[in-house]
């Protein structure tokens, strides 16, 4: 059903946050079809009249952005230490958006954003196995039998992995590191990084290259790109 609580209705159209969407409807700011509401919890649907202040809330806009999210910024709408944020880069965009799932501060990448709940939570859910590309830089020189592992399913926090496939792409005998990519289509924690130490070897650099049919295709880190109505479908 398309029913949602008051206060979800008014975030949802990025006039306020949640609570307070509730302090609104609390001082009597908010009318459902021509009634103040003050009561918390009232559920409404799309074919509700609401007034905030008596301006008519139009449904939101739906946005998709493809972020490439540079290192050292953090995957949070906000960060109560004032450190860089994602949504920073996204000052000219009047919604309010937020990151689909999370990379490390220190991993780079493909990051989408978006104000469509739903779509986020869908793409997040373990059980829609969208899959994700990275490319790591490792301390250490793997051979191709030492990382057979990650193609079995490792063992990572007591957990049994998915398969993920992986490509040594590149190896510098000098400075001892390694260039692999790695495709995985779940998202623990520090999947990427965990994957690889438990086989020894530490990730020194981290990057998303793909996720599920996008990549970073002519963007720079800190560039985005509207998603076309086809790749947002492709991902539904
Ligand atoms: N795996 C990691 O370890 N870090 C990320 O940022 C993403 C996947």
């Amino acid at each position: 059903t398309n029913e949602m609580r008051l206060q979800k209705a008014i975030a949802e159209a990025g006039i306020a946050s949640r609570r307070h969407a509730e302090a609104l409807i609390s001082a009597g700011r908010v009318t459902v079809n021509g009634e103040t509401v003050t009561a918390m919890g009232v559920k409404v649907t799309p074919q509700d009249a609401i007034e905030v202040d008596g301006v008519p809330l139009t449904q939101e806009q739906k946005k998709y952005y493809l972020f490439y999210k540079p290192r050292g910024v953090i995957s949070a709408a906000s960060d109560d230490k004032k450190r860089r944020v994602v949504t920073d880069f996204f000052e000219d965009e009047p919604q309010r958006l937020y990151p689909v799932g999370r990379l490390d501060w220190d991993t780079s990448g493909l990051l989408l954003m978006t104000n469509d709940g739903d779509f986020a939570n869908r793409l997040m859910h373990p059980s829609f196995k969208v899959e994700k590309k990275y490319v790591a830089k490792l301390q250490g020189i793997p051979t191709r039998e030492k990382l057979m592992p990650l193609r079995d399913g490792l063992v990572v926090d007591h957990k049994k992995l998915a398969p993920a496939r992986f490509k040594i792409m590149s190896t510098d005998k000098a400075k001892q590191t390694a260039i692999v990519s790695l495709t995985i289509h779940q998202g623990i924690n520090h999947q990427v990084k965990k994957m690889f130490e438990t086989l020894g070897y530490k990730v020194i650099k981290l990057s998303r290259e793909q996720y599920g049919p996008l990549t970073l295709a002519g963007l720079q880190p800190g560039d985005y790109r509207a998603l076309k109505p086809a790749e947002v479908a492709a991902l539904e």
